[in-house]
C-alpha cells in the first residue's frame, strides 16, 4: 500500500537517525533518500510510494519462490498456531526431525547428520569447530589450522572472517583474525597461472600448502563452483573434484560452503553434486527457507559424527535459536515447492535463457568478462578490455549501474572490482528474466556512454 509522502519522509528520517545499516557507506546513506520497502509481490519489491522493483538479487540470494508465496505464508501461520519456539538442546520437535531427514536425502552421498543454525557465518564457524573437535577426538589436536581459497568469503563473524580471503575485509580486520593459509582463486579472467589454457593449476596450489602445513590442517574450506560474494567467480568443471582429491590425499577434512550456491542456484540441488564430490561437512543456508526466515545448517558425514560418540563426548557448540520451529516449518514448505513447481528443472531451463541474454553484454564497450553458472552470473567492467585494467575506484562504475537500474525499476547489487552480480529468484519466468537482462543492458550501456573518455 502507498504510504503518504509525509509518512515516507518520517520513516526515512527516523531510520537515518536510528538504524545502523550493514555494509553501507555511512555518509552516502545519510545523504541519500533510501527506499522504504513495504511489501513484495512475486519477484517484485514494492516501496512506500507504490513503485515496483524487480528483485534481481533475490534479496541477497535468499529468495527462491518469490515474495508472498501463499504456501509459505500458510506454513508459517500453521506453525505459529502450534509453537513458535522451543529448543533443540537435548530434545526435539517434529519439524526438525523431518527437515533433517529431507536435507540428508537431498544432500551429496555420505552426508548423514544435520545441525541447525541461523546464519551462514555461524554455520561456517560451527563447521570449523566440528572439524577441530573431530581431530581432538581422533587424537590429533595439532590439526587446528584451516586453508581456504583466494578471494573466499565464508561469513562475517571473526572466525568466519579468518577463513575469508577478500582483501578489503582481511586487511581491515587482520589484527583480530586467526592465521589461515590460502590457495589460488579459480578466477579464469585474471588467472596468472594457466594463461587462458586452464589445467586447474589453481586447484593444484592447494597441494603446495598441504605439503608444507598438512599435519596441522584440520580442514580445507571451499565454495563449490562459484564464489558468489567476491563477484561470481566461476570455477571450471572439475575444479572441486581436484580440490577434494588433494584434500583426501593429505587426509584433511573438506568443508563445502554452499551458502551461496545451494538449493538449485547452479543447476543441481547442491553444487557439489555437479562435480560428484561428497564433502565431509556441508554448510547450507540462504535459500533454505525460500528467503522467509533465518535458518542454516551444518551437515556432516557419519564418519565425522561418529567421532563425537562415547565417553560423554559432544559438540560444544550451539545457538539459542538453533532449529527454530517457524523457520523449520517454512523450510519444509519450501522443499515442497521445489517438488510442486519442478523448480530444479525450471531453474536449469531459465539458465539457458539467461545465457542467451548474457551474450548481448559481451559486445558492450568496457565489458571485460561475463560469467555464469546456472542462475548465478556476473558482468565485470574494465577500463581497458585489452589489458583488463580495472577502472579507478573513485569512478564507482558498478555503483552507477546499480543506481541506474534502480531508477529503471530493478534492485541489483555489485561486488568489488566493478562487477554486477545477477542472482534472480529461481522461480522467475522467461519473460521476467528477459526484462531483468534488458534493464541491466540499458543501464550498463547508458553508464558506459556517460564515462569520461
Ligand atoms: C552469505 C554467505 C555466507 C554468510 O552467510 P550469513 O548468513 O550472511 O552469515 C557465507 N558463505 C557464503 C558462500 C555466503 O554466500
Amino acid at each position: 500500500m502507498d504510504l503518504e509522502t509525509t509518512e515516507t519522509e518520517r520513516l526515512r528520517t527516523l531510520d537515518q537517525q536510528r538504524v545502523w545499516h550493514p555494509y553501507t557507506p555511512t555518509d552516502a546513506y545519510l545523504n541519500a533518500k533510501p527506499l522504504v520497502i513495504t511489501h513484495g509481490e512475486g519477484v517484485y519489491l514494492v516501496d512506500s510510494d507504490g513503485n515496483r522493483y524487480l528483485d534481481a538479487g533475490s534479496s541477497l540470494g535468499v529468495n527462491i519462490h518469490g515474495h508472498q508465496r501463499r504456501e509459505l505464508n500458510e506454513a508459517l501461520a500453521a506453525q505459529a498456531a502450534k509453537i513458535a519456539h522451543t529448543t533443540l538442546y537435548g530434545m526435539t520437535h517434529p519439524g526438525a526431525a523431518e527437515l533433517a531427514d529431507r536435507l540428508v536425502r537431498l544432500a551429496p552421498e555420505g552426508i548423514d547428520k544435520v545441525l541447525f543454525l541461523e546464519s551462514g557465518s555461524s554455520a561456517v564457524e560451527t563447521a570449523m569447530k566440528m572439524a577441530y573437535s573431530y581431530w581432538v577426538f581422533k587424537g590429533s589436536p595439532q590439526r587446528n589450522k584451516f586453508v581456504s581459497m583466494g578471494g573466499a568469503f565464508h561469513g562475517d563473524t571473526i572466525g568466519a572472517l579468518s577463513v575469508g580471503q577478500m582483501t578489503i575485509l582481511k586487511n581491515f580486520y587482520q589484527p583480530l583474525l586467526r592465521e589461515t593459509s590460502s590457495f589460488a582463486q579459480p578466477y579464469a579472467y585474471r588467472c596468472g597461472l594457466c594463461h587462458n589454457n586452464c589445467n586447474l593449476a589453481c586447484a593444484d596450489t592447494l597441494e603446495e600448502v598441504l605439503e608444507r602445513e598438512g599435519d596441522e590442517v584440520a580442514a580445507v574450506l571451499v565454495e563449490p563452483r562459484v564464489q558468489n560474494v567476491s563477484g561470481m567467480i566461476v570455477a571450471r568443471d572439475g575444479h572441486l573434484a581436484r580440490v577434494a582429491e588433494i584434500a583426501r590425499r593429505y587426509g584433511v577434512l573438506l568443508i563445502a560452503d554452499e551458502l551461496g550456491v545451494g538449493f538449485g542456484r547452479t543447476g543441481p540441488m547442491f553444487a557439489c553434486q555437479a562435480d560428484g564430490v561428497s564433502p565431509d561437512i556441508l554448510c547450507v543456508g540462504k535459500g533454505l527457507t525460500g528467503g522467509y526466515m533465518p535458518l542454516t545448517a551444518t551437515m556432516a558425514s557419519k564418519e565425522v559424527f561418529d567421532a563425537f560418540r562415547g565417553d560423554g563426548k559432544m559438540l560444544l557448540s550451539g545457538h539459542t535459536f538453533s532449529g527454530n520451529p517457524l523457520a523449520v516449518a517454512v523450510a519444509l514448505a519450501s522443499l515442497d515447492l521445489f517438488e510442486k513447481d519442478d523448480l530444479i528443472r525450471h531453474g536449469q531451463a531459465q539458465a539457458v535463457v539467461l545465457a542467451e541474454e548474457l551474450d548481448k553484454f559481451r559486445s558492450v564497450a568496457h565489458v571485460g568478462d561475463v560469467r555464469q553458472c546456472g542462475l548465478l552470473a556476473a558482468v565485470e567492467l574494465v577500463a581497458d578490455v585489452e589489458t583488463r585494467e580495472p577502472f579507478p575506484m573513485e569512478l564507482g562504475v558498478a555503483t552507477r549501474i546499480t543506481e541506474r537500474c534502480r531508477e529503471l525499476g530493478m534492485i541489483i547489487h555489485s561486488a568489488p572490482s566493478d562487477t554486477i552480480v545477477i542472482v534472480p529468484p529461481l522461480v522467475m519466468t522467461e519473460e521476467e528474466l528477459r526484462t531483468m537482462a534488458r534493464i541491466l543492458l540499458q543501464a550498463t550501456q547508458e553508464v558506459v556512454a556517460s564515462l569520461p573518455t
